[in-house]
C-alpha cells in the first residue's frame, strides 16, 4: 500500500497566480477566450510546465493538450485528469482553470517522491469548453469523444468570421489526429460548483453523481388579433391569457416531480401593444432532471395540460422539442474513489447532480467518468467576481492527488 501525501499547497497557489495574471481583467477576472493571443500564452506556459516536470506532450487536431506520465505496466490505459484552460469574456480565474493546475500539482507531487502508478497518468488541457468564442461549448472533448464531426468543429466560426481551424493555425496549436487520447482508464474532472449547493450547506466537497438532463420546449399559442374596445369577452381569442396559465402550470408542476426545475426564461408577445388583443404568443421554457424518464414524463403532462388550455380559449398551440440533452451518469468506480478519498482526509462532502454541463459529460461516453467539485462562493460564476476560498481548493486538490493514486494502481 502506497503511503497518500497531500500536494504543496504554496506551489499550487503560485501557479495559480499567474494563470491569474494572463488575460486579467480590470476587475481581477480573466477574459481568455479560446485560441486567442491570451490562451496563446497560457498554453505555452502549461506546455513549458508539463515539460519540466518530464511529461510526454501532446497536441491533437482539435488543440486539446495532453502530458503524459507513465505507468509500470507497459502500454496499459491511463488515468486522465484535467479540465480547460479558456474562460468567458467577463469570466472568473478559477473555471476549469483551477481543474487543469491542480492537476499539474497532483503530477508534480507525484514526481516530488518519486511515486510510481501501475497505470499511466494523463493531464489534460480541452479547448474551447466555454462556448464564448466559438458555438458550441466543449469542442475539444466533444471532438476526443466523437460527439462533433472534425468538420463541424472546424467549421464553427467566431464573431469576426473566422473558423476553428484558422484560429487553431493561428496560435500554433493545429496538433495531429493520432495524438488524440484514445487507450484511457478514467476520466476525473475537478471543477467548481458554479452554484450555490455546497456554500449553502457549508460542505467542502461535491461528489458528482452526473450531469442532468434538460430539454428547450417551445410553445407557440395562436389567437386572434382584434381591438380591445369593441370586441366582447366572449368573442376574443386572446393569445396572451392562455399562454400565461402555461406559465402557471410549467412552475406548478415542479410540486409534483422532486427534483425537476424547469423555466420560462423568453416570451414573445405580438402585436404587444396597449389596445391590441394579443394574438400570438411564443415562450420557451428550459426544463431540467436527472432523471430522463421523469423528465419527459413531465413534459408529456405538459403537452396535455396545454392542450386542455387552448381548447377553454379557443386558441390553437404547436409545440415543438427545440433540443434535449440527455443525463449522464458517472462511473460507480470514480464516485466511491471520490467518496473514500473525502473520508479519509476527514473532508465534509455531498453528493448532487451538476447543473452545467462539462467536459467529463462526453469523456463519460469513452472512459469511466467523474467529477469533483468545490465550493463558489454565492454560487458565483462566469463572472469576473466568482471565488473559491484557497482552503477549499486546496481540499479539492488532495481529493484530486488521492483519487489519482487509487485509480492509477491495481
Ligand atoms: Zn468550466
Amino acid at each position: 500500500m502506497i503511503k497518500l501525501r497531500n500536494i504543496d499547497n504554496k506551489r499550487l497557489m503560485d501557479t495559480f497566480e499567474i494563470s491569474s495574471s494572463i488575460g486579467r481583467t480590470e476587475n481581477n477576472g480573466l477574459n481568455r477566450l479560446a485560441l486567442s493571443p491570451e490562451d496563446q500564452q497560457m498554453r505555452d506556459i502549461f506546455v513549458k510546465w508539463l515539460k519540466e516536470e518530464n511529461l510526454e506532450v501532446r497536441v491533437d487536431d482539435f488543440g486539446n493538450i495532453y502530458g503524459k506520465r507513465e505507468g509500470k505496466i507497459k502500454d496499459a490505459p491511463s488515468v486522465a485528469i484535467g479540465s480547460h484552460l479558456d474562460t468567458q469574456p467577463c469570466g472568473g480565474r478559477f473555471d476549469g482553470i483551477f481543474g487543469v493546475l491542480a492537476s499539474l500539482e497532483v503530477i508534480r507531487r507525484l514526481n516530488d517522491y518519486g511515486i510510481e502508478t501501475d497505470y499511466p497518468i494523463e493531464i489534460i488541457n480541452f479547448t474551447n469548453e466555454e462556448g464564448a468564442r466559438f458555438e458550441p461549448p466543449m469542442l475539444g472533448s466533444g471532438g476526443v469523444s466523437n460527439t462533433f464531426s472534425k468538420e463541424f468543429i472546424y467549421s464553427s466560426k467566431d464573431e469576426n468570421g473566422i473558423s476553428f481551424k484558422q484560429a487553431l493555425q493561428s496560435i500554433g496549436y493545429m496538433g495531429e489526429e493520432k495524438n488524440r487520447i484514445k487507450n484511457i482508464k478514467n476520466f476525473v474532472e475537478l471543477h467548481i460548483e458554479q452554484g450555490p449547493i455546497l456554500d449553502k450547506e457549508d460542505k467542502s466537497i461535491g461528489i458528482i453523481g452526473g450531469i442532468i438532463g434538460m430539454s428547450w420546449v417551445h410553445v407557440k399559442v395562436i389567437g386572434e388579433t382584434n381591438h380591445a374596445g369593441p370586441t366582447p369577452m366572449s368573442a376574443r381569442r386572446d393569445a396572451l391569457v392562455p399562454a400565461s396559465e402555461m406559465i402557471l402550470r410549467i412552475n406548478e408542476i415542479t410540486k409534483q416531480y422532486k427534483g425537476l426545475k424547469t423555466t420560462v426564461g423568453k416570451i414573445s408577445n405580438k402585436p404587444n401593444a396597449v389596445n391590441v388583443i394579443p394574438g400570438e404568443v411564443d415562450l420557451t421554457f428550459d426544463i431540467r432532471h436527472k432523471d430522463d424518464v421523469e423528465r419527459k414524463r413531465a413534459i408529456e403532462q405538459l403537452t396535455k395540460n396545454f392542450n386542455e388550455i387552448a381548447n377553454e380559449y379557443n386558441v390553437e398551440i404547436e409545440i415543438t422539442t427545440e433540443w434535449n440533452s440527455d443525463a449522464v451518469h458517472f462511473s460507480t468506480e470514480v464516485i466511491d474513489s471520490i467518496t473514500e478519498a473525502t473520508e479519509r482526509l476527514n473532508y465534509s462532502s455531498m453528493s448532487f447532480y451538476s447543473g452545467p454541463g462539462h467536459d467529463a459529460k462526453y469523456m463519460n461516453s469513452l472512459c469511466n467518468s467523474g467529477m469533483i467539485f468545490v465550493k463558489s462562493i454565492g454560487g458565483i460564476s462566469h463572472n469576473e467576481n466568482e471565488l473559491t476560498a484557497d482552503e477549499d481548493l486546496i481540499k479539492g486538490a488532495n481529493v484530486l492527488l488521492h483519487v489519482v493514486q487509487k485509480l492509477a494502481n491495481k
